[in-house]
């Protein structure tokens, strides 16, 4: 029996289907309406499940509009369910409005948590897994996508990233250069599906390999990067790595100065003059 008024956010699916928990099943064959990304898809999944209900698309372009809509149903009593088409709502997904909106009018909001394509990967890395962080999608443009990874380029915690197939290359190559062709990393390729593949080196070694094998580039992707070392040598080699590129642009006082900063080594390790 499902709480009345209450938006439950479901989990799908990110590819195997044997992955839609029995209690994910039984609050959609019960909800009176599922509010999905793309209801094609998700009648596709329903059906698969032999299951047939009242769909409402719910996606970037219209989530404002009907969220009102939806919160007045709730609030009449009503029990809905919200989807995206793959893994958990809200991750890189639709659906952050509808929540906020339901939690302001004092909805009951449930999770029906299931797989996440990010905590998959991350679950078989093998990279710190104790502080991470999510960065999502990076910009679709060269100069912004390394101006993004710049600012992330001394952050300690392991990064974790979603990439499409037409972009992974581009990406490695600009990780590579921005972090250094060094650092540790992981790629995550069609978690749960036929050809899942995980693979971990360096970022210039799995350039390299992505670059190699037109297979590595097909289907969706996790990139996980380890953290820059919090130990003293990590940090001044970063401080160097850091203090090589800015002083292209900047003077060398002001670029050791920000490089520290950036970095935390200290000044000194990176510039000697005054
Ligand atoms: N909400 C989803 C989740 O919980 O993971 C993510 C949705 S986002 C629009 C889609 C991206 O997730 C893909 O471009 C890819 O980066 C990642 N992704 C989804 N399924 C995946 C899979 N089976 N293997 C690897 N990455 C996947």
């Amino acid at each position: 029996m499902l709480t009345p008024g209450t938006l439950h956010v479901v989990a799908t699916p990110i590819g195997n289907l044997g992955d839609l928990s029995p209690r994910a099943l039984d609050t959609l064959r019960n909800v009176a309406a599922i509010c999905a990304e793309d209801t094609r898809h998700t009648r596709q999944l329903l059906s698969h499940f032999g299951l047939e209900r009242p769909l409402l698309a719910l996606h970037q372009h219209n989530e404002d509009a009907q969220a009102a809509q939806l919160v007045a149903r709730l609030a009449a009593g009503e029990s809905l369910a919200l989807v995206s088409d793959a893994g958990t709502p809200l991750v890189s997904d639709p659906g952050y409005r509808l929540v906020s909106a339901a939690r302001a009018a004092g909805i009951r909001v449930s999770p029906v948590p299931g797989a996440c394509a990010a905590i998959a990967a991350l679950s078989v890395a093998g990279l710190p897994s104790d502080r991470f962080v999510f960065e999502g999608f990076l910009p679709a443009k060269s100069s912004a996508r390394r101006e993004r990874l710049s600012r992330l380029a001394s952050e300690t915690r392991t990064l974790m990233f979603y990439e499409s197939a037409h972009r992974i290359e581009e990406t490695l190559e600009d990780m590579a250069s921005v972090f250094g062709p060094a650092r540790r990393a992981v790629i995550a390729r069609e978690l749960t599906k036929l050809f899942e593949t995980v693979l971990d080196g360096s970022l210039a070694e799995l350039k390299a390999r992505v670059t190699a094998d037109a297979d590595q580039r097909r289907g969706e992707f996790v990139v996980i990067v380890e953290g820059v070392g919090e130990d003293a040598d990590a940090r001044i080699a970063e401080g160097q790595r850091l203090y090589a590129k800015l002083s292209e642009h900047l003077k060398p006082s002001q670029a050791a100065k920000l490089a520290a900063e950036l970095s935390g080594a200290p000044r000194k390790a990176l510039y000697g003059g005054e």
